[in-house]
């Protein structure tokens, strides 16, 4: 078969890499002029390692995304240092990512709210039924089991920084999948997550894959032959099968030929954006070492998080410069996203001295900004109804997104799982 994967991303990249060792032909059409998709990074000249757009790292249970590494034989450049997340009560920072913190952080007094807050935690990392869980809200679900208190202390944050207006609509199985799937000790690829797709779409060169970059598709459909045709500005290229790795509302554009179920679940899923800054500082912003700050909205900071990566890895990769992440998941008309990089960075700059007293303007060497419309599928009550089928109802047409990934929460991981199976599917 010819089979063309419309995304560079991780989930297309693993599905090529299965199509192909099955003996066919791929071609990959990539609209930027790098792969990686939003795991993607950059790189300064004096820096050995690239540092993603937005913050990355993996879990030591991301079995889809080291298994996929295994295979390629490329193990031995994961790394799995112990950074600390924290989390605010009462203007201090504690240290949130272990059950022995969870059992010394204040915020839950030392009583009956810790018990429950104990025994919540248990369940979810026990319980299998998520099917049960997604027919509640976490909103609900959370202020039932785990109490008042340990949820507006604890878990609201959380999802009002993730999922702002709609934080109420969010479905319990989300939660359920964060605190299932998720560890204390956090991953990377030595030289970055860029490094590691850079090193991935060599190997599939070398295996025969075609990378098209700065290949924008505009169009597909299925013509009368019953063949797929892939229209990238102007050029027409014929496939057997085509795996569509972008947004659900891109995969309505290019086919308008799906039928209008289709579409209508495409365009009524719900999704975040995303603003994030990278600042590169001549200092250290965080003197406790602390990687991952939890910004609760209420707490009047202007991000959701704050992310030190060089508190994670080395400055050392990065000549020295330290690297600090600000963002926040926000609707797509938010503020941010036609703000100038300038005018966020004058937005952002008072709360930095919240995280170091002596933070000065002029400790900023560079800063980037970058936005994506689709960095968060929102799912709702009874979501698993809701998700559109990998394999569309146009014959040969195949559809595989972080929105479908439910129910657990996006990520590297699950691009990879779900490329891998539509790979199966096609097969
Ligand atoms: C703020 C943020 C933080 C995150 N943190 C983590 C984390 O810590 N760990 C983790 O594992 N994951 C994290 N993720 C999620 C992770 O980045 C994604 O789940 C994963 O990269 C999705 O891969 P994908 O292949 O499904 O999609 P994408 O990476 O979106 O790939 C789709 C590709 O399609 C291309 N494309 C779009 N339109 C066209 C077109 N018209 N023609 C051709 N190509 C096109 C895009 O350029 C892109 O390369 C984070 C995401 C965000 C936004």
């Amino acid at each position: 078969m010819k089979i063309a994967i419309i995304g560079a991303g991780f989930g297309g990249m693993a599905a090529a890499y299965d199509l192909r060792q099955a003996g066919h032909e791929v071609v990959i059409y990539e609209s930027a002029n790098y792969v990686g998709g939003l795991a993607s990074g950059f790189k300064e000249p004096h820096w050995e390692w690239s540092v993603e757009k937005f913050y990355h790292h993996w879990f030591q249970s991301d079995r889809s995304m080291l298994g996929l590494i295994e295979e390629l034989g490329l193990m031995d450049n994961v790394i799995f240092p112990r950074p600390y997340t924290v989390l605010l009560h009462d203007g201090k920072w504690y240290p949130f990512d272990s059950i022995l913190h969870a059992l010394l952080f204040p915020g839950l007094g030392f009583g009956l709210d810790k018990i429950r807050f104990g025994f919540v935690g248990l369940y979810l990392r026990l319980t299998n039924d998520w099917k049960t869980l997604e027919q509640f809200t976490a909103d609900e679900w959370m202020m039932k089991w785990a109490g008042k208190q340990v949820y507006e202390q604890m878990w609201r944050p959380l999802l009002i920084g993730k999922f702002g207006p709609f934080y109420k609509d969010v479905n319990m199985a989300w939660m359920w999948a964060r605190i299932k799937a998720r560890t204390t000790r956090l991953g990377t690829f030595k030289g970055g997550f860029q490094k590691f797709a850079d090193v991935f779409a060599e190997k599939l060169r070398g295996m025969g894959v075609e990378i098209r970059l700065e290949a924008q598709v505009k169009f597909i459909k299925r013509n009368q032959a019953s063949v797929m045709q892939v229209d990238a500005g102007g050029i027409v290229d014929s496939f057997d099968k085509v795996l569509v790795t972008t947004s659900p509302s891109l995969m309505a554009k290019f086919c308008p030929d799906l039928p209008e179920n289709y579409l209508k679940g495409l365009l009524e899923l719900k999704s975040m954006g995303a603003v994030v800054m990278v600042l590169s500082l001549k200092h250290q912003l965080s003197k406790e070492g602390y990687y991952w700050f939890n910004l609760p909205k209420d707490a009047g900071y202007p991000m959701l998080a704050l992310v030190e990566h060089t508190n994670f890895v080395s400055k050392d990769h990065f000549g020295g410069d330290h690297i600090v992440y600000a963002g926040d998941y926000l609707e797509v008309g938010h503020e941010y996203f036609s703000m100038s990089d300038q005018e966020l960075l004058e937005r952002f700059t008072p709360a930095f001295k919240k995280f170091n007293p002596a933070f000065e303007k002029d400790w900023v060497k560079k800063i980037w900004v970058n936005k994506t419309n689709y960095a968060q599928p929102v799912p709702l009550v009874n979501h698993s109804k809701n998700i559109p089928a990998i394999q569309t109802p146009i014959e040969g047409l195949y559809f595989a997104s972080m929105s479908q990934v439910y129910p657990w929460d996006r990520g590297t991981n699950f691009a990879v799982e779900i490329g891998r199976r539509a790979a199966r599917m096609m097969l």
